[in-house]
């Protein structure tokens, strides 16, 4: 039927992620009902669970039990929340933020961190990996744990996360590459396993564990903040594309003519939507000093005073994220849009726009299907996605 071929081992694993999945999404929850929501027979869930619980991520829990109906009542697994956590570093070019999480995506302690900003400015990679270790240290020893009590740490950054070699391509706006095999040689210092990606797969993760992903399986979701980037779930799995750069929704052309977007061309979506072009236009138009901490509540302020320099921004960002997204739903036609990011903030002014210009790209039978919604999730969820892709990564 297709020329995709799965060996044995990848089927199984593929399994386990799945049935590790359910668990974190829907826990407590019995063995039958992983059967059921999965389609896997009973017998290969228990097998799988039993891995699970050798490997120390679930445990079977006995406090619910009488709240589960007649009959024999089945014993409830749930994640295993005191023995181990997994750390995410959501690096953005303004404010970066460190999240500790468990097993079940309890946020134990989050904490600051330095900007990218910041970071990318510093000239010595030492420096860099000497940032990394003190923040790790001062959350080991405040959380009194140990290296082995750390599953992994995920990383985020807003830009392109190339996996297909060992250059780690940073954000066009920086212009910095970095070496991955630096990240390896940080990991097997620490003995600590250490996973990388841009900010909107680790969202979209994050949502496909804690957030909309209890409910649909196919979904798109679209960060919105300094950049704009997209992380597409299809079947519960996270697509990447041949070489993890999918997703760049950012650079669609949605016009003729714009200023020059961060990828060198013109009438990309980032040039009208983003966070970065939407503060600096306006600065531009008013003829003032641009904010270097790109400020949208500032922004949102005079747009809601009736400020007619902010209001014809948030407009035009709004009909071209609509248009976009419009494009992409024609071809994907997925369940749900997800938007998430400093969108939330303004999504008020915007949201009529938006949809005139969702309405003049998408077709109309899909655009009647498809669900658009806010994130529900906070802020933090990057991080709470950098450290379940570790849980990924180590399932695969
Ligand atoms: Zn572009």
């Amino acid at each position: 039927m297709t020329g995709y071929k799965f060996s044995n081992k990848k089927v199984k694993e593929n399994n386990l992620r799945l049935v590790l999945m359910k668990i974190l999404q829907n826990s407590p929850i019995s063995r039958i009902e992983i059967s059921k929501k999965t389609g896997l027979t009973r017998s290969t869930v228990s097998e799988l669970v039993k891995r699970l619980m050798e490997e120390g991520l679930i445990k079977e829990s006995y406090k619910n039990i009488d709240k589960v109906g007649p009959g024999k009542k089945p014993i409830l697994l749930i994640p295993e929340t005191e023995k181990f956590f997994v750390i995410g570093y959501d690096l953005t070019v303004i404010h970066s933020e460190i999240v500790v999480m468990n097993l079940n995506g309890d946020v134990i302690t989050k904490r600051p961190f330095i900007s990218l900003k910041k970071l990318i400015s510093l000239k010595n990679i030492t420096e860099i990996l000497n940032l990394f270790i003190k923040s790790l240290e001062e959350i080991k020893h405040d959380l009194n744990i140990s290296n082995q009590s750390i599953k992994g740490i995920g990383v985020a950054f807003p830009g392109l996360v190339s996996r297909n070699n060992n250059s780690l391509s940073i954000t066009p706006n920086l212009e910095r590459y970095f070496d991955f095999s630096l990240i390896d040689k940080f990991s097997e210092k620490l003995g600590i396993p250490i996973v990388v990606d841009n900010n909107a797969n680790m969202k979209a993760l994050g949502e496909l564990i804690y957030g909309i992903g209890k409910e649909v399986h196919d979904f798109l979701l679209v960060n919105i903040s300094y950049g704009i980037g997209a992380g597409l779930v299809i079947q519960n799995q996270l697509f990447r594309g041949k070489y993890n750069l999918s997703g760049e929704i950012g650079h669609i052309k949605v016009a003729e003519d714009s200023d020059i977007c961060s990828c060198g061309e013109k009438g990309c979506l980032e040039t009208f939507s983003s966070v970065r072009s939407m503060v600096k236009k306006y600065y531009t138009k008013c003829n003032k000093k641009l904010d270097e901490n790109y400020d949208m509540g500032k922004i949102i302020n005079y747009a809601n005073q009736g400020d007619q320099n902010a209001i014809q921004i948030f407009q035009e960002s709004g009909f071209y994220l609509g248009k976009a997204i419009g494009n992409v739903l024609n071809i994907i036609n997925v369940e749900s849009v997800v938007l998430t990011g400093e969108i939330k903030k303004y999504w008020d002014i915007i949201e009529k726009d938006f949809y005139k210009g969702l309405n003049e790209t998408t077709l109309p039978l899909i655009e009647k299907n498809t669900q658009i919604k806010l994130s529900e999730l906070g802020e933090e969820i990057t991080a709470i996605g950098a450290a379940s892709m570790v849980l990924e990564d180590m399932l695969i």
